[in-house]
């Protein structure tokens, strides 16, 4: 088996889903479990939906529901034009999600308040939508499809917005159901991102999310590959949006893969890795616009080259210079200092300690940080530094390429703070803000300018 997960852009309109269909067509023999996302920005649309209603703009919320509508049954109605009963089967099940999510909707918007529960159900109406039509679309073009609702398979503790799975039930969940449900049927499609507590609440994974709905299928079902299509040539060597002659990364390990991710590059969903790696399934990301490239190999790092593979970047963090008038120990330091943020479930892109420093990088505007700080400022001296942004050069056992972390810094020029990453995979430094673009072009030409 394998699990192909289609992302927003990659089902966006009726052209990009018979690319898929015709994608999936040329895969039929590996009895694929397809995944697809929301249409692109319906999850957006949802967000704001559910954000109206919250405030009770009543008003605002009909509108962005007659948006909704109008592009869900226009899409079926131009995917199904040929087939007139299938059309009106699908636009029944559309008109049930709608007014379901309507009618709820209504009472977010009577009560005036949302909680993430609320929020969890609303959105993940979007992917409910798209693998329903997208369902039919298989259907009409002779292919037959089963439709298996997600909630039934990922089960999640109650973290309803970025909900965790448990590994255990959902693997038994998606053996079973698959196991069952495939039996005389090309193909089966659901949805990803969405998921469910054990107690049946909708929950959702977090935005992104479906990449990683796609690698715990892939785990469950002990898939020979998971294919994770895009609107791009697989992974690049730092991100096309904002440098133009990037590469695409041929094979690259999954350690490398999620410390990218990790480091702020907006390549799979952080958490994607994990369950592939655990049972050691090939990721292959992409592209469903331009299918016959080969894309990007995400495997074990053994089978992977050593060296750099690309220039992850933050746009505004906070660098955080934490100092004790003591010496304490790097112990003591970190352990107080972790202590003051975890609590607070802050994420600390990058920390170093010396005995009476803590140098921090942090993603800006984050709740519960200026608790933290005041915590640690009873102890220590703390100052925040404004407008600053993250590089991370990227790749296994860098720090062997000779020289290669003082050449990149120099070609930064004035650097607040240099660092390798402790696991070997990166090197990161900190800038000022406004000088990200061009040292980013400096660093990434200069690493990849020969290959
Ligand atoms: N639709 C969700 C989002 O936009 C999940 C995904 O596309 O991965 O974040
Ligand atoms: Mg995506």
């Amino acid at each position: 088996m394998i699990v192909m997960k289609f992302g927003g852009t990659s089902v966006q309109d009726e052209e990009a889903i018979g690319r898929v269909i015709s994608i999936v067509r040329s895969r039929l023999s590996e009895k694929p479990l397809v995944v697809v996302s929301a249409l692109a920005r319906v999850t957006r649309l949802l967000c704001a939906v559910a954000d109206e209603a919250g405030q009770q703009n009543e008003e605002k919320v009909r509108e962005l529901l007659a948006q909704l509508r109008e592009r869900h049954f226009s899409l079926a109605a131009n995917l199904l034009s040929g087939s007139p009963e299938l059309l009106g089967e699908c636009n029944r099940d559309i008109e049930t999600l709608i007014s379901g999510v309507a009618n709820f909707v209504g009472g977010v918007c009577q009560i005036g308040e949302l909680s993430p529960r609320s929020e969890a159900r609303i959105i993940s109406v979007g992917e409910l939508l798209s693998s329903t039509i997208i369902s039919y679309a298989f259907n009409a073009s002779g292919i037959t499809c089963h439709w298996i609702d997600a909630r039934r398979m990922i089960t999640t503790d109650d973290n309803y917005l970025s909900a965790r799975p448990d590994l255990q039930v959902t693997e038994a969940n998606v053996k079973r159901i698959v196991g069952m449900e495939s039996r005389g049927t090309d193909l089966m499609i659901t949805q990803g991102f969405v998921a469910s507590t054990g107690k049946g609440a909708t929950t959702v994974l977090g935005f992104e999310g479906s990449d990683y709905s796609a690698a715990i299928f892939g785990m469950a079902l002990n898939a020979e590959r998971v294919e994770i299509w895009t609107d791009v040539d697989g992974i690049r060597t730092a991100d096309p949006r904002v440098i133009h002659d990037t590469r695409k990364i041929d094979v690259i390990s999954y350690e490398e893969a999620a410390e990218m991710a990790a480091m702020g590059a907006r390549v799979l969903h952080p958490l994607t890795i994990e369950p592939a790696r655990k049972r050691n399934i090939p990721i292959r990301v992409l592209n469903s616009s331009n299918p016959s490239c080969e894309g990007s190999l995400v495997v074990r790092s053994d089978e992977a080259p050593d060296g750099p593979k690309s220039v992850a970047f933050r746009d505004g963090i906070l660098f955080i210079r934490i100092a004790s008038d003591k010496l304490e120990g790097v112990c003591s330091m970190l352990g107080k200092v972790s202590g003051a943020l975890f609590a607070r479930r802050i994420p600390v892109t990058m920390a170093k300690a010396t005995e009476s420093e803590v140098y921090l990088v942090i993603p800006e505007e984050w709740d519960g940080l200026e608790d933290a700080l005041d915590e640690i400022a009873a102890w220590a001296s703390v100052t925040v530094y404004r407008d600053k942004a993250f590089i991370s050069v990227v790749g296994r056992n860098i720090t062997s390429s000779e020289g290669l972390g003082d050449k990149v810094i120099s070609v930064a020029g004035k650097v607040h703070l240099a660092d390798v990453g402790a696991n070997l995979m990166s090197e990161s430094f900190v800038i000022d803000r406004e000088r990200l673009q061009p040292t980013l072009e400096a660093v990434h030409g200069f690493i990849f300018k020969d290959s």
